[in-house]
């Protein structure tokens, strides 16, 4: 992970990669004329790569529209609301749908893009330093045992690795893990109340975050769906 660079900008880049997108444009509109020739000669040969580059014309040209457009709003010192619907802070690289959300929710007290976007990504280091914190502290029970604890939703460290829970703590947390896949869906990986989390989903971008998966007595469910469930 980046955590040293700014965490938003790229403007000045964007107007350079439009542009080099321009002359692709006209490219493409040429190739994709060569192609209908192609096609009309009754080829002998399927090109299916070469058709998809013809069809990726219309997205490039809309995609870059619509974020320069965004990036215009940006740089101007557009307001933005703090946090997603969803109630949490927001990092970049946003899709332009969320920008464009982000701006609508916007209030009269809203801080503009960059400054929220730097607010936010604070938070955000803040908070993977303290989940790497949880994620380092060791166990220290039986023979001072150096296995790191276990993740318990809702506090900042387990009181111990997996092994060295008791056999209450065990009961608590299995119940924990259990409460959360019957009380809620997941976020991350998008099953309904009630069924198990799907480990092998496509990780999803959950507001700038992608969610992990725990593990603890046989059964796997993503931190978000855990905090959630105990939030
Ligand atoms: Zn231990
Ligand atoms: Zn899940």
């Amino acid at each position: 992970m980046k955590m040293t660079s700014a965490p938003s900008g790229g403007s000045k880049e964007l107007l350079k990669l439009a542009k080099v997108g321009e002359e692709l444009d006209r490219q493409l509109l040429r190739f994709g004329s060569a192609f209908e020739d192609y096609q009309n000669a009754q080829p002998d040969l399927e090109l299916p790569t070469t058709e998809a580059m013809t069809e990726a014309r219309e997205s490039l040209r809309a995609e870059l529209a619509s974020a320069l457009e965004v990036m215009r709003l940006i740089d101007s010192g557009v307001s933005v609301a703090a946090t997603t619907q969803r109630g949490n802070f927001w990092t970049t690289p946003l899709t332009i749908n969320q920008a464009f959300r982000l701006m609508e929710q916007a209030s009269p007290d809203s801080l503009g893009f960059r400054i929220q976007a730097d607010s936010n990504y604070a938070k955000h280091i803040a908070r993977v330093y303290r989940q790497h914190a949880a994620a380092s502290s060791t166990c220290g029970r039986g023979n001072n045992c150096q296995t790191r604890t276990v993740t318990w939703p809702g506090r900042t460290r387990g009181p111990g690795c997996w092994r060295h829970l008791t056999p209450e703590e065990r009961e608590e947390l299995t119940k924990i893990y259990d409460l959360a896949v019957e009380k809620g869906p997941c976020e991350a990986c998008q099953v309904s109340p009630g069924k198990p989390c799907d480990e092998n989903a496509e990780p999803k971008n959950i507001d700038g975050w992608f969610s992990p998966i725990r593990k603890f007595n046989k059964r796997s469910v993503h931190l978000i769906r855990l905090e959630a469930s105990v939030a």
